[in-house]
């Protein structure tokens, strides 16, 4: 018997904390962007054309704006208070940001951004938690170049950078909110979603080997299952959705849904969503409306640690998840594959840069001890130094030489590096050199990560997850501590 390979890097799963699949009894999902993974573009633009419109009917004049896609990225954050979008690393300092959609000159950003940190918990930054972020993040850039020219209409009076963003934001959840945009997704879900063949066999696993497997999402009843029935009917011989799954719970209010006690629903009937009141403990095998974590603790008989939740938005899946129960996480992240890819690809030239980059620590420290003798020499002081200060200092002119030399060779591959993936704020996972501020996130809340849930597949219900030994600075030895 032959036995599959160990998945490519794009498809594995990742680990921050050490979980052993096999103790967690209870799987819960979400379903946007977790269970059913959309076609960005398409899902995106809509939710802009839409919100579009109540911008014009408001009286803003937003007729020519077009979404682009790649003009943010999940783990952005805006600054509500100046008008800008920034990309931060794990420390919170700004690397990179556009105000509205204009690069910040080098003299501003240093300016205003210098002793800045991004904290998240102050109400000045969003965090771009999830893919549905990306329109509202454009068009949010798109009217603050508006409210810069003094083209937005004289009846809203003088308007903040942060008043353009509750306009702004209130659309896009009015977008949500109401049916229409939603019931269009559902008459086109070819055009909307991407299918995953391999997904309804990984929850199947899943059941079979003992656990139970839960669905938690947001979503309104009409909706879930319109989508669910979409994606998952077809592979499932007439048995349909809903027998992945031994509890479902729609509307679920997440964030609230993790510390907030919220009333629950049954829902008695899965064609017009009928409601009735819970009393007394959830059933297995049964649909619900709201409720809140500790319901379904109680109805697996469970402690979070046996419980893992998989979802897609960092801050009401993974964050709070973990805050309020402890439950373990899991965050699905699509654009790890295109960041992997890309890697993949710069490998070589990775390697070069890495290289180039010891030979310019190697020339640097030369470069400085040169400099010291000739310091200690002009001084008089210090161990006598044999060679004159003629000597010296023309020695220290071709270090300097060399390192320019270096410095132009790195430039080209460096610019490259930061320009994998998207050009202009790079690998989804990465700040410059460093980690971004979502990893930073990712590896704060979720115990694993992966590009899919279907990835799951790969690695069997029985899977033990260990983290990798964390690395230091002074791993790397002498050379690495030295940088
Ligand atoms: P989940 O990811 O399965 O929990 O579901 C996410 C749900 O939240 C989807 O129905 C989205 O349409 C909805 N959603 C996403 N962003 C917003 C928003 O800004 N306002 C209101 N609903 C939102
Ligand atoms: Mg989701």
């Amino acid at each position: 018997m032959s036995l599959p390979e160990l998945p490519a890097p794009t498809r594995r799963i990742y680990c921050n904390r050490t979980l052993n699949l096999r103790s967690i009894q209870v799987v819960g999902f979400d379903m946007d962007y977790t269970l059913i993974h959309y076609r960005t573009e398409a899902w995106e633009r809509h939710a802009f054309d839409h919100a579009k419109r109540l911008l014009l009917e408001r009286g803003w004049p937003v007729r020519a704006f077009e979404l682009d896609p790649s003009f943010a990225q999940l783990g952005l954050i805006l600054d509500l208070e100046l008008g800008n979008i920034v990309k931060a690393n794990r420390f919170g300092f700004i690397k990179k940001a556009l105000h509205g959609t204009s690069p910040l000159s080098f003299e501003t950003y240093r300016e205003i951004y210098a002793r800045e940190l991004v904290d998240l918990s102050e109400g000045r930054w969003r965090f771009l938690n999830t893919l549905f972020a990306l329109s509202e993040a454009h068009l949010y850039a798109q009217c603050i170049d508006l409210l810069d020219a003094g083209a937005l209409p004289d009846a809203e009076g003088p308007m903040s950078y942060r008043d353009v963003y509750d306009v702004v934001r209130k659309a896009i959840d009015d977008v949500h909110m109401r049916g229409d945009l939603k019931r269009e997704i559902m008459a086109d879900p070819d055009r909307f979603v991407e299918l995953d063949p391999d997904l309804p066999l990984a929850l199947q696993d899943l059941r079979h080997a003992g656990k139970k497997v839960a669905l938690i999402t947001n979503s309104e009843w009409f909706y879930t299952t319109a989508m669910m029935s979409y994606a998952f009917d077809r592979y499932l011989d007439g048995a349909g959705w809903r027998s992945l799954f031994d509890v479902v719970i729609v509307a679920a209010r997440k964030p609230d849904f993790f510390h907030a006690r919220n009333p629950i629903f049954e829902i008695v009937d899965d064609d017009d969503g009928l409601l009735r009141p819970v009393v007394g403990p959830l059933e297995e095998g049964g649909a619900y409306l709201g409720g809140h974590a500790w319901l379904l603790e109680e109805l697996f008989g469970i402690a979070g640690q046996q419980l893992l939740y998989v979802g897609d938005h960092i801050f009401s899946d993974v964050n709070v998840s973990k805050k309020m129960h402890r439950w373990r996480t899991a965050l699905v992240v699509r654009e790890l594959e295109e960041d992997i890819v890309a890697l993949e690809a710069f490998k070589a030239k990775q390697k070069e840069l890495s290289e180039r980059m010891e030979q310019k620590a190697r020339l640097e420290h030369d470069a400085s001890h040169v400099r010291l003798e000739l310091q200690r020499k002009r001084r008089g002081y210090g161990p006598p130094v044999a060679e004159s200060a003629n000597v010296l200092e023309s020695r220290f002119h071709e270090l300097r030489s060399e390192l320019v030399a270096l410095d132009e060779a790195i430039a080209p591959l460096a610019r490259e590096a930061s320009q994998l993936m998207n050009p202009r704020w790079g690998l989804v996972m990465r700040a410059g050199n460093d980690k971004s501020h979502l990893a930073r996130q990712i590896e704060k809340s979720a115990d694993i990560y992966m590009s899919r849930v279907s990835n799951l597949l790969a690695q069997t219900p029985f899977v033990y997850l260990r983290s990798p030994r964390g690395s230091l600075p002074h791993d790397s030895g002498p050379a690495g501590g030295a940088q």
